[in-house]
């Protein structure tokens, strides 16, 4: 069975002091959970969110990185920088890196396999806007996203990867996908790693629902037969209600 993953994205959110706040909300609330816990903060946060995790369950994400591991790219952060600090995940290719700072397929791709190189584990996202929902295109959009940003990846490395469905139209908007839009979308992003990497491979590999998650739908989505626990934006940012989405199956 595979284990259940929350997510959150803090996005560009949280003063250090705030970051270290929320750590002493969250950490009593999820220490039972069996679940996996992650918080994806911005960089100026990750040093003071990982001193405040220590001996804890909570595990400490970036938002982004460069492919390079090093050099003249002014204003970038590299995977090897995260990972010296303890940084364990990055998400990589959010819908909002790919709209507003023209991040393509490739650019995602590279930054998966760099990731990997350093030891970081990379939460890719892919998802439809909602025209291509509505042109019924869903399935060759997000395909095509899965198969550019796997290209070139070995089987070996695919345990370390999860995988976000996060249809655009349903991030930050309120509109959640349905629980059955949510699970048909995934089982599809399955049957496209199938193809690659074989049906054991895909069965294994973690895949996020994200989009408008909040404690009063986490539970019906997170019960569906592939959906393994979601990307969270909005409401992680309230450590109770973001401990609510952690503990659904409480
Ligand atoms: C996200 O940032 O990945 C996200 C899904 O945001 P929200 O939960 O606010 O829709």
């Amino acid at each position: 069975m595979r284990r259940k993953v929350i997510a959150g994205n803090w996005k560009m959110n949280m003063l250090p002091n705030e970051a270290i706040d929320f750590i002493e909300k969250l950490t009593p609330l999820v220490k039972n959970t069996k679940n996996e816990v992650i918080i994806c903060v911005p960089y100026t946060d990750l040093f003071y969110v990982l001193l405040n995790v220590q001996g804890t369950n909570i595990k400490v994400g970036a938002q982004n990185m460069h492919w390079e591991e090093s050099g003249a790219y002014t204003g970038e952060v590299s995977g090897q920088m995260l990972k010296s600090i303890g940084v364990e995940y990055v998400i990589i290719g959010h819908s909002e890196r790919r709209q507003y700072f023209s991040e393509t397929d490739e650019i995602v791709n590279k930054k998966v396999k760099q990731a990997l190189k350093v030891g970081l584990k990379p939460i890719v996202c892919v998802g439809e806007t909602l025209e291509q929902r509505e042109q019924g295109i869903t399935e060759k959009v997000i395909s095509k996203q899965i198969e550019k940003a796997l290209e070139g990846i070995e089987q070996e490395s695919l345990e370390k990867i999860i995988i976000a469905y996060e249809p655009i139209w349903a991030i930050g908007t309120g509109n959640t996908a349905t629980k059955e839009e949510a699970n048909e979308a995934i089982m599809q992003i399955r049957k496209k790693i199938s193809e690659i990497y074989g049906q054991n491979k895909s069965d294994k590999i973690i895949i996020q629902y994200g989009g408008s998650v909040k404690s009063s739908n986490a539970k019906s989505l997170f019960e569906m037969s592939d959906i393994d626990g979601g990307l969270v934006g909005g409401a992680s940012l309230n450590a109770e209600e973001f401990s609510k989405i952690v503990q659904f199956d409480n």
